[in-house]
């Protein structure tokens, strides 16, 4: 990934979305009028919005702040504690998609105006969405790692080495990762969930259980080493 945004790039977002304006090298600041269908509904509105080439998560795609208040404003209103809940980190970054698809939404070298179409947009679509609904117009994976195991739950498609790589090291970032990893190495239904809520893991989560067990298979299909994971993935 680039750390800077390209004039090309810069002037073809522009054209659709003029209120959005170069700040840095690497940046774009201003308000995105977004105007966009979804399953036959519209939805209008205008955000604040910062993207960034370079992504404190992501090595792959921009990152997507919504600056303007307006998520702290949704939150209130519908009295969630946690912006998490609206996908929104501790750094202030948004996550677009779940890790799993980024490298299909956002495919190597794309450029920014896929970036603002295919994941900034249809995040504040779904934002609004939850705002006037209170669900994600399409389904929805829990914030984090536990996401990123719920995504195999659903999605069974063939996983390389490479996407596995790609994937684990967010879920080494969890606090809890010592339980994934044992729970990947010996899994376990009945021992207590890995959100920390004390239910057996099969009870509380029980997309995450199906998704590791599918995670777990496919590593072992490929023939992954789990002793080593704790230091970085090896064959
Ligand atoms: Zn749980």
């Amino acid at each position: 990934m680039s750390t800077a945004f390209s004039d090309e790039e810069i002037s073809a977002v522009k054209t659709r979305y003029p209120g959005l304006k170069r700040t840095g090298s690497g940046t774009v600041e201003g308000t995105l009028e977004m105007d966009a269908v979804y399953d036959g509904k519209p939805l209008k509105d205008s955000f604040q919005v910062r993207i960034t080439a370079t992504n404190p998560n992501s090595s792959r795609v921009p990152a997507l702040y919504e600056i303007g208040g307006r998520t702290e404003v949704i939150a209130e209103k519908l009295g969630l504690t946690d912006l998490r809940t609206l996908h929104r980190n501790k750094d202030g970054t948004v996550c677009v998609c779940v890790k799993q698809i980024e490298k299909r939404k956002f495919p190597p070298s794309s450029d920014l105006f896929v970036f603002v179409e295919e994941l900034a947009v249809p995040y504040l679509y779904g934002l609004v969405h939850y705002e006037h609904h209170r669900i994600w117009p399409w389904g929805d994976y829990s914030h984090g790692s536990m996401g990123l195991l719920e995504f195999y739950a659903e999605d069974t498609t063939p996983q390389t080495v490479e996407d596995i790589a790609e994937v684990l090291p967010s879920m080494r970032k969890d606090l809890n990762w010592k339980e994934y990893h044992k729970q990947l190495r010996k899994p376990s239904a009945e021992r207590s969930c890995l959100c920390g809520s004390g239910k057996p893991f099969r009870v509380c989560h029980k997309k995450a259980w199906q998704g590791l067990l599918h995670l777990r298979s496919e590593m072992l299909r490929l023939g992954l080493d789990f002793s080593s994971l704790f230091d970085g993935i090896k064959k």
